[in-house]
């Protein structure tokens, strides 16, 4: 099997993502996050959270609506240029982006000895549309296909409501809708997704672009290599000038080494003064008194594709076991609890009063069913770093043994000494 198909049946099988609507045969582009899923994905936003806004001093955050006026979208303009190119192959009729190179090579080589012949691009606008009121005609408006433009039409009410001075940043996380061509290779082109971004205010200034854009780089670099995604898994690249959207002056993607290839899953983009200037804008220095267009460094990542990067970076199989390898800070369980044996009163009753005292700390499970040995086969599957087995001996001497993920090592220690040795890791 391949790693995609096994990373989606782990997932499946172990309530990390399901398809969406399944039971109606699914919705192409839609993915739901299941109750393990759901706390991975949280302790992905809320590291991201940490590192961008309360580990600085210049970030403050942000939540806007997905639905904004259109007006909104005709200004920054992606009513015009949210564009993707269309084609079509004239053999099956299937659709693809034509500016996506090696999904266009890889359906040419499926059809072998057929020399594909495809359709002009034609340009599709990406922009999801979405109708309000009762009374026709409807009002339309469109879901945001950007988080972004939220930060930017609130950039006045940050700058009066708060002491932000320039240089700054606005950070966000929340979701947004593209009505994406080719939704595929699991979650990494989604109809549905959420970004993390963060938009950062400088002077207009050559020099300070140069500065900043090259620091956020190796600022967001750093984040995903503090989180242990393999370094050789990861990569820059530069935007060439024709494939750069139409707000960027320049921009590099972050690019993971995925089974389908290198493919971006964060945007460094430097927006010069487009935004602002379209919204018209200004920022007056309440020192100097100085008023200018402030440019823009943003840092826009994916949250489902740093998750499925970070899944697949972290899977691992040995002879008797998959686990996955996962910063203990992201695995969505931190340590989970078991009775040796369900039909033993006090060591059932052991086993709940320790999962009770680590559950006020972290996010712990409990299980009782079958042998130990599968326990742990459940638990390696969804990355939790430590399972803690209680005894005959727990009750003599108020010792526990305690498993460690990647090394399946037990050790024996004190229950007074759990808490301390979960929480270091993270
Ligand atoms: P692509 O060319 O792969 O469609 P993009 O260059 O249009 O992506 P950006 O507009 O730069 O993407 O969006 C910033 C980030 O948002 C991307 O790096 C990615 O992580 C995420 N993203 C964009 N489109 C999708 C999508 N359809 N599904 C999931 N995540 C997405």
């Amino acid at each position: 099997m391949e790693i995609m198909e096994k990373i989606v049946s782990l997932c499946k099988r172990r309530g990390i993502i399901f398809p969406g609507s399944e039971i109606y045969e699914g919705i192409t582009g839609f993915w739901d996050y299941g109750p393990v899923g759901v706390e991975m994905k949280n302790n992905l936003k809320r590291e991201w959270w940490k590192y961008m806004v309360y580990g600085r001093e210049d970030v403050v955050g942000l939540d806007a609506a997905i639905v904004m006026n259109p007006k909104v979208w005709e200004a920054s303009g992606h009513v015009k240029s949210f564009v993707d190119p269309l084609v079509e192959c004239k053999i099956c009729h299937q659709r693809f982006r034509s500016d996506k190179k090696s999904e266009i090579d890889a359906h040419e080589k499926l059809h072998k000895d057929e020399k594909v012949d495809w359709t002009e691009p034609k340009m599709f606008n990406i922009l999801t549309e979405v109708y309000l009121g009762v009374t026709e005609p409807k009002q339309k408006a469109y879901l945001r296909g950007e988080i972004t433009q939220g930060v930017f039409v609130n950039f006045r009410n940050v700058v009066d409501s708060t002491r932000v001075k320039i240089p700054f940043g606005i950070a966000q996380i929340g979701k947004a809708f593209r009505n994406e061509i080719t939704p595929g290779n699991f979650t990494y082109r989604s109809r549905e997704f959420e970004q993390m971004e963060l938009e950062y205010f400088i002077k207009p200034n050559e020099e300070e672009g140069k500065r900043w854009f090259s620091k956020w780089k190796e600022t967001r670099l750093e984040w995903y290599k503090s989180l242990g995604i393999n370094e050789k898994n990861l990569r820059f690249r530069d935007h060439e000038v024709d494939e750069r959207a139409h707000y960027a002056r320049f921009a590099t993607d972050i690019e993971y080494m995925a089974p389908f290839g290198w493919s971006e899953f964060e945007g460094i983009h430097h927006r010069g003064d487009w935004d602002l200037s379209r919204h018209k804008l200004t920022y007056k220095d309440s020192e100097t008194g100085e008023e200018y267009t402030p440019w823009v460094i943003e840092t826009s990542g994916g949250v489902d594709r740093a998750f499925l990067f970070f899944l697949i970076d972290s899977y691992r199989e040995e002879e008797k076991r998959i686990f996955l390898k996962l910063h203990p800070k992201l695995a969505p369980v931190k340590a989970a609890v078991f009775p040796l044996v369900r039909n033993k009163e006090n060591i059932v009753a052991k086993a709940k009063d320790v999962y009770k005292m680590l559950k006020s700390h972290f996010v712990t499970a409990f299980d009782d069913r079958g042998n130990i040995g599968k326990r742990y086969l459940a638990q390696d599957e969804i990355g939790t770093p430590y399972c803690v087995t209680i005894d005959y001996q727990t009750l003599e001497d108020g010792t526990v043994t305690i498993r460690d993920r990647d090394t399946t090592k037990q050790e024996r220690i004190k229950i007074d000494e759990l808490v301390g040795t979960v929480s270091k890791v993270l």
